[in-house]
């Protein structure tokens, strides 16, 4: 959870979710430890560029030079490549399983249903209202079976389920990932891609980062406290967009 972007818009909704997740904090397990962010020389200099921007709009952000970044989190000890970093320490982790049942609470009090398992597979915004054709499978999906339904090859016939319609006077698409095929669907412009992020749990019982929030290296990989192991992610920026779901191992995450 982080409002350290650099577009305006972004850093605004950003600095909102932090504000509301401080006053629910034990429900979402909101853990304000911070981002620690460690750049190469150029991307210290557009760092730089950007901290006017995020102060003005009252997020709080520290520049470190390496031996301060050192001196915070001793385990970061090859300080080799690393021209600055950045502190933000609003910024912080959430736990992603508390923070969706906290909005579904609160949707379920306001009124809403949920439909499990079932998925929009048309629209129809010809008529006065909206009609969406959605499928619902019986059970939860096979990891095959929701890639293939979720890369638009549709359900398949190996998984039972029912077509049925809902209607409404608007809707709003918040289909992530998906989005491109939604809209689609509908004849509108996209504007998303998919991006495939890999994540990795090291076993590491001789580090604990748990007085920490998230930390991002100068190759962009991020890793943080996660239970009691460290969770590593990284997205290769030269990965040309697309739906992949394979995970390419440990030779992903070299040490
Ligand atoms: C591995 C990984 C790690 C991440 N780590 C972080 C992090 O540490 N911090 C952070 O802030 N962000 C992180 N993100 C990004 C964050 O998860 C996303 O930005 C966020 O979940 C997007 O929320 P969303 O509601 O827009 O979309 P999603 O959470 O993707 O929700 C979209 C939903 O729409 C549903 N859907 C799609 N198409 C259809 C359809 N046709 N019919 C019915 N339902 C449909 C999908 O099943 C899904 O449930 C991470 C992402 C990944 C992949």
């Amino acid at each position: 959870m982080r409002a350290t972007w650099w577009q305006a818009i972004n850093i605004a909704l950003c600095r909102a979710s932090i504000e509301y997740y401080q006053r629910v904090r034990d429900e979402v397990g909101f853990r304000q430890k911070g981002y620690l962010w460690l750049y190469d020389a150029d991307a210290y200099q557009r760092a730089l560029e950007h901290l006017p921007l995020q102060r003005k709009l009252g997020h709080p952000i520290e520049t470190l030079t390496p031996a301060e970044v050192n001196r915070r989190v001793p385990e970061i000890d090859k300080l080799d490549g690393i021209a600055g970093a950045t502190f933000s320490p609003d910024d912080g982790l959430i736990n992603p399983n508390l923070l969706k049942e906290h909005y579904r609470h609160r949707a379920l009090k306001l009124g809403a249903q949920f439909l499990d398992r079932s998925y929009v597979v048309g629209f129809d915004v010809g008529g006065p209202d909206v009609r969406l054709e959605c499928w619902q499978s019986d059970e939860a999906l096979t990891d095959e079976g929701l890639v293939r339904l979720m890369t638009q090859d549709g359900p398949g016939e190996a998984e039972p389920g029912r077509i049925f319609e809902l209607s409404a006077d608007s809707i709003v698409l918040t289909s992530g990932a998906w989005t491109p095929s939604a809209l689609k669907m509908l004849g509108l412009r996209n504007y998303t891609e998919p991006i495939r992020r890999q994540i990795c749990l090291v076993d590491n019982r001789t580090t604990n980062l748990a007085n920490y929030g998230m930390i991002v290296d100068t190759s962009g990989v991020y890793f943080h406290n996660e239970g009691a192991h460290i969770l590593a992610g990284y997205s290769p920026p030269d990965e040309p967009p697309g739906y992949h779901f394979n995970y390419d191992g440990e030779p992903f995450f070299p040490k």
